[in-house]
């Protein structure tokens, strides 16, 4: 039976991208060998290094623009401490609007002061804070540009002299920015790029060097970008259907093609949430609502058992919320095709003409 993937994370990638990675597994580049079992030195592995960081900069138009992409391990998280271990030497600002962010912060505290500019933790998240001052004499500002968990985006980034950090796991390639405004980028590999494993990290060059000190070579970005994103082994397996899944996506025409399908998505979903009386928007308040990650509920909750077989029928699979949220939540990220979401809706309706 086919299956509609929702899942948040670790999450649905192209068929097309599965199948080559599945036969690299067992036969690389018609070697005989697989994938995992050569050396990361070699030439078709580094190639497929190469490939997989000067397609993330081409996508996000910061080729020649003095960046560099990376492929970490780690995950999200332990960019939350690279980040102010390299960047914190006296005080950063953060903008709190969710578990990740809060993560973040408890992260960089570690190293430094922290200044929350905004939080909206006392209303449950249920919004992005705007309007906020971004102390100038702060080393870097940090946000989070989707909260997957709450299924809150921030649709306008603020202006700021300073350098600004920004945690995209769960919504990089998924729609067009200026990319020229954020110094770091950093999101993990299992939301919208690849499998779990490998975290890509995006740096302007030129605010390295900054802090006072010693970073061990690790941790450090400068060591990573010397070393071409191999100073130890890297997570040969992510990065090359990282790379794979970046090509998928130059061939269907680049970020700008994919984000009109993730509106068009988007769309359908919510307008069936706001419409149908079964349902209502969970969580999110509607003017900050995420395209990526969509939380509702039932209105009445004599109904889950009903709507949660009807889901089981129809195949959708991962529409449970977060564990600390509950509800429902619909994981729109770039592989999941539009024909999965009207899938859901039909179910939606399904519900509301036998209820
Ligand atoms: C999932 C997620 C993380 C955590 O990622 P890990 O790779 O598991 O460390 C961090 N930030 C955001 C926005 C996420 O969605």
């Amino acid at each position: 039976m086919k299956k509609h993937n929702f899942s948040a994370g670790p999450c649905i990638l192209p068929q097309s991208v599965l199948q080559k990675s599945a036969e690299a597994v067992l036969n690389f580049n018609n070697s005989n060998l697989s994938l995992i079992e050569i050396s990361h030195r070699s030439k078709d592995f580094v190639e497929v290094m190469d490939t997989a960081r000067s397609l993330a900069l081409e996508h996000l138009g910061l080729q020649n623009k003095g960046y560099q992409a990376l492929f970490l391990q780690g995950g999200a998280s332990f960019q939350f401490l690279m980040a102010a271990y390299n960047l914190l030497e006296k005080k950063a600002a953060y903008l709190n609007t969710g578990t990740w962010s809060s993560n973040a912060i408890k992260e960089a505290k570690f190293l430094g002061e922290v200044v929350e500019v905004a939080t909206s933790k006392s209303d449950n998240f249920n919004f992005i804070p705007k309007n906020y001052n971004i102390p100038k004499d702060a080393d870097y500002f940090h946000c989070t540009s989707n909260n997957t968990i709450f299924g809150t985006q921030i649709q306008s980034f603020p202006e700021t002299e300073i350098p600004m950090v920004c945690d995209m796991s769960s919504d990089i390639f998924s729609r067009q920015l200026d990319f020229s405004k954020f110094s770091l980028i950093y999101a993990g590999a299992q939301k919208n790029m690849g499998p779990a494993g490998t975290t890509l990290v995006v740096i302007k060059e030129d605010i390295l060097g900054k802090v006072t000190r010693a970073i061990p070579s690790m941790l450090n970005y400068k060591v990573q970008i010397d070393k071409e994103s191999m100073f130890n082994t890297p997570a040969v397996f992510p990065v090359y259907v990282s790379m794979l899944t970046l090509q998928w996506l130059k061939d269907l025409g680049g970020i700008s093609a994919i984000e009109k399908v993730n509106n068009q998505k988007a769309d359908l979903l919510y307008n069936e949430i706001d419409r149908n009386p079964l349902f209502e928007g969970y969580v999110a308040k509607k003017e900050d609502r995420s395209k990526m990650n969509a939380t509702f509920n039932l209105r009445n909750e004599e109904l889950k058992a009903t709507f949660d077989d009807h889901l089981k029928q129809a195949g959708i699979n991962g529409l449970n919320g977060h564990r600390s949220v509950g509800g429902y939540r619909a994981s729109m990220y770039n592989a999941l095709p539009l024909e999965s979401v009207q899938v859901l809706v039909d179910v939606m309706q399904a519900v509301e003409k036998g209820a």
